[in-house]
C-alpha cells in the first residue's frame, strides 16, 4: 500500500515538474507554433495545444499497461500521471480556462492563487516574457489575499 501511494505521488510529481520543465523550455522555444495556440483566441473548441494532452496521456496509458501484470512500479507512476492530468484538466481547462463553464471563479484561497499564477502565465501572448510556468508549484506571492 505505502509502495502505491509512493509511486502515485512520485508520477504526480514528476508530471509537474517535467510540466514545467517542458512549458518553460521546449513549448515557449522550438515547440512554441504548437503551443501558441494555447496564448492566442482559439475559433473552435480544440488548440493544437491539445496534442501535449494527448502524448502525456498516451505515456500514461502506456506506463498503466507495463506495469499491469503485478501492479509494479509502473502502473502507479502511471497512475500518479493519470491523476495529475485528471486535476490539471480541471483547473486548467476549466476552472481558469472555462472551456466548459462548470464552475464560478473560485473562492478558497488554494484553487485562488493557482488561478491567479496561471493567468499571469496568460498576461503576455508571446514566446519569451511569459512568467509562471507550472500550474500547482508558483510562487507564494500568488497566495496572498488582496
Ligand atoms: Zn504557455
Ligand atoms: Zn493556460
Amino acid at each position: 500500500m505505502m509502495y502505491a501511494l509512493l509511486f502515485t505521488i512520485l508520477g504526480f510529481a514528476i508530471m509537474e515538474f517535467s510540466g514545467w520543465f517542458i512549458h518553460k523550455y521546449i513549448m515557449h522555444g522550438p515547440l512554441w507554433n504548437i503551443h501558441k495556440t494555447h496564448h492566442q483566441p482559439s475559433k473552435s473548441f480544440f488548440e493544437l495545444n491539445d496534442l501535449f494532452s494527448l502524448l502525456f496521456g498516451s505515456i500514461a496509458v502506456l506506463m498503466i499497461f507495463l506495469g499491469l501484470e503485478g501492479l509494479d512500479y509502473r502502473f502507479w507512476i502511471g497512475m500518479g500521471i493519470s491523476f495529475y492530468g485528471m486535476l490539471y484538466f480541471f483547473i486548467h481547462d476549466v476552472l481558469v480556462h472555462r472551456r466548459i463553464k462548470w464552475f464560478e471563479r473560485p473562492k478558497n484561497k488554494l484553487l485562488l492563487g493557482i488561478f491567479r499564477a496561471h493567468q499571469a502565465h496568460h498576461a503576455t501572448n508571446n514566446k519569451d516574457d511569459a512568467v509562471s510556468f507550472g500550474l500547482f508549484v508558483v510562487p507564494k506571492k500568488y497566495f496572498k489575499s488582496k
